[in-house]
């Protein structure tokens, strides 16, 4: 089966004063039909910065200075203006992680509703308005036509962030995009929220890409992973392979440092910071803080290293070579 969206070698980077910040250095992968796909990393490890070069809103000094965003084969990055804003009116939508940044203060919920539905279809007022009333209620918000003559400060956080959902879904979009959508709810509405999406990805079979630095999240929601580090992407993989058989160093150290339930083993935060994307490591970037870390990790990035399932991690450890040479050492 065809992806519906497939990033090629993606480069982002912001030209500031200082220099160069190379933020997303060579990213390649994946959307397929109705998945749920999971990009997690620390913050400042590109991937934010990667989904909104995918949405365009890249601002200068920023900029995607090279690669390929191809949505169902056609590239984002070279066609017109208007077909972009085409395309994400009706087919890519994206949730941000403050519903504040999406709502208008000095407008109704629904007049804003209505509105994003007029920019991109057909529909009558009368159509927009059963429509908008539709989707509070499918966002499971009480009393829809109430609810859609007030404003956004009459919403509490967590109903302001379902109806910036039903915003993304008024015009029935393929991809969903959702960047931290409950860092800014209190765990019980970040549950609820959570569920919903799921709900609504399952019962609209949408494809959504979900960027979080919580691996609870990932593993609530998604059945695939990529984990970033560095501007790149070190591990990718099923979720059953990732929590289960985590190859890379970094992936490793982020399940350590994962609370678990009813356990009370110590938690391990990674020691160190990620590295400064405006001067980038030649070699693996997490080699300053990767116990593991060999003199070849310095100079060269590894590049991935595969198995039959498709479970990728860039990591020298993986190499034939230098596990034979660890071997031969192990013995001696
Ligand atoms: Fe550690 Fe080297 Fe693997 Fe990077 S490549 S994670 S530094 S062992």
């Amino acid at each position: 089966m065809n992806p519906i969206l497939q990033i090629n070698q993606l480069k982002t980077s912001f030209f500031t004063s200082s220099g160069e910040v190379a933020a997303v250095r060579g990213v390649s992968f994946e959307l397929q039909q109705g998945e749920i796909l999971g990009i997690v990393g620390e913050s400042g490890c590109g991937k934010s910065v990667t989904v909104k070069s995918i949405m365009n809103i890249i601002k200068p000094p920023g900029r995607v200075v090279d690669g390929e965003i191809l949505f169902k084969g056609e590239n984002l990055l070279t066609i017109s203006k208007r077909r972009i804003r085409e395309i994400k009116g009706n087919d890519i939508a994206m949730i941000f992680q403050d519903p504040m940044t999406s709502l208008n203060p000095v407008l109704t919920i629904g007049s804003q509703l209505m509105e994003t539905m007029k920019a991109h279809t057909k529909l009558t007022k009368a159509e927009r308005e059963q429509r908008a009333t539709d989707l509070l209620r499918a966002v499971q918000i009480n009393s829809p036509e109430t609810r859609l003559k007030q404003y956004p400060h009459e919403f509490s956080g967590g109903m302001r962030q379902r109806v910036v959902i039903a915003m993304a879904l008024a015009n029935d979009p393929e991809i969903l995009i959702a960047d931290e959508p409950t860092t800014a709810l209190d765990v019980t509405i970040q549950d609820q929220i959570l569920k919903l999406l799921k709900d609504l990805q399952r019962q609209q079979s949408k494809s959504v890409i979900l960027i979080t630095h919580d691996l609870g999240v990932v593993a609530q929601m998604c059945q695939r992973v990529l984990v970033m580090y560095g501007g790149i992407i070190v591990e990718s993989g099923t979720r059953e392979a990732i929590f289960y058989a985590p190859k890379h160093p970094y992936t490793i150290g982020l399940l350590r440092a994962m609370p678990k339930l009813n356990s009370r083993e110590r938690l391990e935060a990674i020691p160190g910071s990620p590295p400064a994307l405006i001067n980038p490591p030649k070699g693996c970037p997490f080699a300053s803080r990767c116990q593991s870390a060999m003199k070849l990790c310095l100079t060269r990035l590894p590049d991935f290293y595969a198995d039959d399932e498709g479970h990728k991690a860039r990591c020298w450890l993986l190499d034939p070579a230098v596990k034979e040479m660890k071997g031969r050492k192990g013995h001696e």
